[in-house]
């Protein structure tokens, strides 16, 4: 298996954050990047699981030092994803995945072209609406900015590889399953299919010896 690098971006309230979830905590071959912040954690995250929390300085200085592989500015803080991370998760032998919006999405497009982007998208904008109310203990204003801020998001699906509706959860979370394992399968991906093919050939040829010999 080659590690790759998933992204999966959607709408704030769009739902990339439980499916990341879902698919870093049922698939072995999955690890979720650990993302760096400059916003304050919220009641709940613990610093080097939801996010690398950073001062505005320290990301800075990360950012001169070339250690990000995409950084972005989201609601007035800073996000990015550490080259470090990638390394780490990749290096165990387990697929990246990125719960990133859509300027890093570009940037790890442009960086690593082989990157799986997977777009997921509400079902109707009534949907999307209800989810953020719902969730929300926001006031309405900020509501409001969410959407706005989603119809510029859903422009970005087109550059994305993969489009998933997520109407009902668990068929989306199996839509990007599927997507995942077929990335997988791709023969570009498989270092070692050439010699598996070269195996497989010989067998084939010890067979028809063995079929042509007569025994
Ligand atoms: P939140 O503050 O709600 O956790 O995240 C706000 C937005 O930032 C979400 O759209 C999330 O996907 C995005 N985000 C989280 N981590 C990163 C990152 O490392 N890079 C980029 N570009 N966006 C991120």
């Amino acid at each position: 298996m080659t590690p790759m690098i998933v992204v999966i971006s959607s709408p704030s309230g769009g739902g990339k954050t439980r499916i990341t979830q879902r698919l870093v905590s049922d698939r072995l071959d999955c690890g979720y990047s650990v993302s760096a912040t400059t916003r304050a954690p919220r009641p709940g995250e613990v610093d080097g699981v939801a996010y690398h929390f950073l001062s505005a300085d320290a990301f800075e200085r990360r950012v001169q030092n070339g250690e990000f592989a995409e950084h972005a500015v989201y609601n007035g803080n800073r996000y990015g994803t550490l080259t470090s991370e990638l390394v780490k998760v990749m290096h165990g032998g387990q697929h990246a995945v990125l719960d990133i919006e859509v300027i890093g999405a570009r940037q790890v497009r442009a960086r690593f072209p082989d990157a799986v982007l997977v777009f997921v998208v509400p079902p109707t904008g009534a949907v999307l609406a209800k989810r953020l109310r719902d969730r929300a203990t926001e006031p309405e204003a900020v509501v409001a900015g969410r959407l706005r801020r989603a119809i510029d998001e859903i422009s970005a699906a087109v550059e994305y590889d993969y489009v998933v509706v997520n109407d009902e959860f668990e068929l989306a979370v199996s839509a990007v399953n599927a997507i995942l394992d077929a990335e997988a399968r791709r023969t570009s991906r498989q270092r070692d299919f050439t010699v598996v093919l070269d195996r497989l050939r010989a067998e084939v040829g010890a067979e028809l010896l063995r079929a042509t010999s007569g025994h």
